[in-house]
């Protein structure tokens, strides 16, 4: 049986970082995926992941947001490659409503540059945009969006070149600690390691019975729409935005890869999945529950439909992370619950997990991410 000193267990958004930055610190490492790298059947697939600084959901999240912007130019600089693109972001909802003042709130405490826009100074700058007279945005220039595929592979290349060991298309089935050891059964083989990290997004109850009681996963669909005019939609002129409208909670994209404006509704129909199921059929109702947002505030791109994907949420009750050792062991650490807004930070989550493994502790305040909190 081969010793590692740590397993990372899913190498999607979370476990490909933490991957590299183990193998950074010269850590004998192994990943195991059950798929390929990249695939289509988690949570980090799309073509874009929306990375921004005014953060609307706690201020607490800034400095993190900080560190992993400089982590993700590292990255790109390592892999001569553009991982990210920035267009800027805009936060809108009406002037007392939470985003706005979530968002505005983030830029205040951590002095954050920032515009703040009526409808029509949207419009007139970002013609993609047309908003009710009552609802302002919240411009924030560092915002952009991430290329999650690209990302993924990046990290992992990067981790095999320092010497990380990769297993794919393998299944991992149980697990046990022993005598200070974990031993890792999958459909292929065995491995022992020193520690274990579980980064296993949607599957993470399948691993760790206890966690299916605070995590569940909820299937999304995003569209791609065909616009009227395509320039009006290119990066250089459409920032990326979270709007809380009448309809719901959307955020959207510049057109990139797929040729077409993308949007998605958070929680989009609250459906709870197994992850092993979720390929379902996309509906007409997915697609209505869509293009009510697009028809509405984006006419310009209110075009046939291109392409519906569903992907996955695991959600915890409150929306913010776990990222913990796991109650009951001293060399057994999870990252997960990251619900719908985990893929910009997973370059610091890396960082961080791999801080755990290695030091036991970590620079970052983790605090509001505790296990126990629930
Ligand atoms: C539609 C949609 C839009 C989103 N938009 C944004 C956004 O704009 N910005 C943002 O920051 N976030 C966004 N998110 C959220 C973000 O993508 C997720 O929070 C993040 O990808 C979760 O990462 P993860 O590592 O937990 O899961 P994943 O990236 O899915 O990785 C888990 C991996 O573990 C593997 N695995 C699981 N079990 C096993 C096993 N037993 N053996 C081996 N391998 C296993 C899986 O195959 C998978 O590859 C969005 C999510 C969705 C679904």
């Amino acid at each position: 049986m081969s010793d590692f000193d740590a397993i990372v267990v899913g190498i999607g958004s979370m476990g490909s970082s933490t991957l590299y930055h183990l193998a950074q610190r010269r850590k004998k490492v192994l990943g195991i995926e059950q798929f390929g790298i990249p695939h289509e059947l988690g949570s980090y697939h799309g073509e874009s992941r929306i990375i921004r600084l005014a953060y609307y959901e706690d201020p607490s999240y800034v400095p993190l947001l900080k560190r992993a912007y400089e982590l993700w130019f590292l990255l790109q600089n390592q892999v001569k490659a553009e991982l990210l693109c920035i267009t800027g972001s805009l936060d809108i909802d009406r002037i007392d409503g939470s985003v706005f003042k979530g968002s505005l709130t983030s830029c205040l405490t951590h002095n954050i540059v920032h515009e703040v826009l009526d409808a029509k100074e949207i419009s007139s700058r970002f013609p993609g945009y047309e908003l009710p007279s009552d609802y302002y945005g919240l411009y924030q220039p560092d915002g952009g969006f991430l290329f999650p595929e690209k990302c993924v592979e990046a990290y992992k290349n990067m981790a095999i070149m320092m010497g990380a060991d990769v297993k794919v298309n393998e299944r991992v089935k149980s697990w046990k600690s022993e005598r200070g050891k974990v031993i890792v059964t999958t459909d292929k083989d065995v491995y022992r390691a020193d520690k274990i990290v579980f980064t296993s997004g949607a599957w993470t109850q399948n691993l760790l019975s206890d966690t299916s009681e605070i995590l569940n996963v909820e299937r999304q669909v995003v569209g791609w729409f065909t616009p009227e005019n395509d320039n009006v939609f290119k990066p250089e002129l459409f920032p990326v935005f979270n709007a809380k409208f009448e309809e719901g909670r959307y955020y959207g994209f510049p057109i990139t890869g797929t040729p077409g404006f993308k949007v998605g509704r958070y929680h989009h129909l609250g459906q709870i999945v197994d992850p092993d199921f979720e390929k379902s059929e996309i509906t007409v109702e997915d697609e209505l529950i869509l293009r009510s947002a697009v028809s509405n505030y984006f006419p310009k791109a209110n075009g046939d439909v291109i392409s519906l994907k569903s992907c996955m949420f695991t959600n915890t009750s409150d929306e913010h992370f776990i990222l913990d050792r796991v109650p009951g062991y001293g060399n057994v650490f999870l990252a997960a619950g990251f619900s719908g807004h985990g893929f910009k930070f997973s370059s610091v989550v890396g960082e961080i997990m791999a801080d755990l493994v290695t030091y036991g502790k970590t620079k970052h305040d983790i605090n509001m991410f505790r296990v126990d909190r629930f």
